[in-house]
């Protein structure tokens, strides 16, 4: 099936990346090398007309993210906004700015979600990763917090070689501290992760450990806490449905009004993404050449094309295609069926680094 733009279903969630300005400096941060700066960010009534243009498209879920959306002193209105509208809004936050006044108000605005990032079980590597001293403590307060406030919690516990020994310690805490829902996520090779990959990377003994943990910690914990995993895909044999397929399900806004169907796909060269400040949300899903680029299965090379598979995976992660090859219309090499899947194994067997690349503007 090819995705024509009469068959074109609504996308499901917007992801509303309000700024790229974080406290945390993490390694493994999903934003571009390229952050966005203050000055360039969209205003208040920007934001508003796509919330409400997304509403009318049929979006359901609003995921504000960034960077630290809490940086944003307007959040309460986008949040209030956004719920009027009747969109379930989610924050996904590190924390370390809200307070007891603030998650009331945001509850007030009608917040019905928050998804809270954890990077460790213990203080001192938990605040090393993120480069930020009491991350960790300030974490947990606001993790009681959210839960007093009546507030669902679905805590973010992102994993890789460093912490992956605290695994299970890590679920614990999460689940001590009320979390409904916890994702264990490993580390995505994009951008931050990246470059830093040679120091993140796991070794397969010890994700082959983390699936133990997991598996675990869902006997223990069923029925009380859902357990979603993210696996990291270098050592899978086919490669994840990437945002479930280009320009299937998601929108992801930049903070200066770039539209995209991932939040990596800028870094794709020749495509020109669409800005909200100069095109309707409805023109950009429905007639966007950038969202048509690698929709549905047209574009795909073999041996994509000609796979059972093709409308499972979608041919993985364009973005990965094009960090990895230099081509984003290849095949994943993390595929075992890719012709450049050499590169992952070459990947898994490069020297493990010690020293990191933090996420901070004056890198870029
Ligand atoms: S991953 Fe870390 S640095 Fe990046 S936005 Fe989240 S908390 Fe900030
Ligand atoms: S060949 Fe393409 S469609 Fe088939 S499993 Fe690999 S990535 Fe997926």
């Amino acid at each position: 099936m090819t995705a024509s733009a009469a068959a074109l279903e609504p996308p499901l969630a917007l992801l509303a990346e309000l700024t790229h300005r974080c406290p945390l400096q993490c390694p493994y941060c999903s934003n571009p090398r390229a952050l966005v700066t203050r000055a360039a960010e969209l205003d208040i009534a920007t934001w508003q007309r796509v919330l409400t243009e997304a509403a009318k498209l049929g979006v359901l879920q609003v995921h504000f993210s960034g960077g630290e959306p809490t940086a944003r002193r307007d959040l309460l209105d986008l949040v209030r906004h956004a719920a009027g509208l009747g969109l379930y809004t989610n924050l996904i936050t590190s924390g370390v700015q809200l307070d007891r006044a603030r998650l009331a108000a945001l509850a007030d605005a009608g917040l019905d979600h928050i998804q809270l990032s954890f990077q460790d079980v213990d203080d001192a590597p938990g605040d090393a990763i993120a480069a930020y001293d009491g991350a960790q403590a300030k974490k947990r307060a606001v993790a009681a917090l959210v839960v007093a406030q009546g507030l669902p919690l679905t805590a973010n516990l992102v994993v890789h070689r460093r912490n992956l020994g605290r695994l299970a310690a890590m679920i614990d805490m999460a689940a001590g501290l009320g979390a409904a829902r916890i994702e264990v996520a490993h580390a995505q090779y994009y951008g931050w992760a990246l470059a830093n990959r040679a120091a993140l990377l796991p070794t397969r003994a010890q994700l082959e450990d983390a699936d133990r943990v997991v598996d675990a910690a869902r006997a223990t914990l069923k029925g009380k806490v859902v357990i979603d995993y993210v696996t990291p895909d270098y050592y899978a044999r086919r490669p994840k449905a990437c945002m479930s397929g280009w320009g299937r399900r998601f929108i992801n806004i930049t903070p200066e009004g770039k539209a995209l169907p991932c939040h990596a796909a800028e870094t794709i060269p020749g495509i020109a993404f669409p800005f909200v400040t100069r095109e309707s949300l409805s023109t950009i899903w429905q007639s966007s050449a950038a969202f048509a680029r690698f929709r549905g299965t047209a574009w795909m090379p073999e041996p994509c094309r000609s796979c059972d598979q093709r409308e499972v995976d979608w041919g993985g992660c364009r973005c990965q295609a094009l960090a990895l090859t230099g081509d984003a219309t290849r095949t994943d090499p993390v595929c075992t069926l890719a012709p450049d899947h050499t590169l992952i194994e070459a990947a898994l067997a490069d020297p493990a680094r010690e020293e990191l690349t933090f996420r901070r503007f004056e890198r870029v």
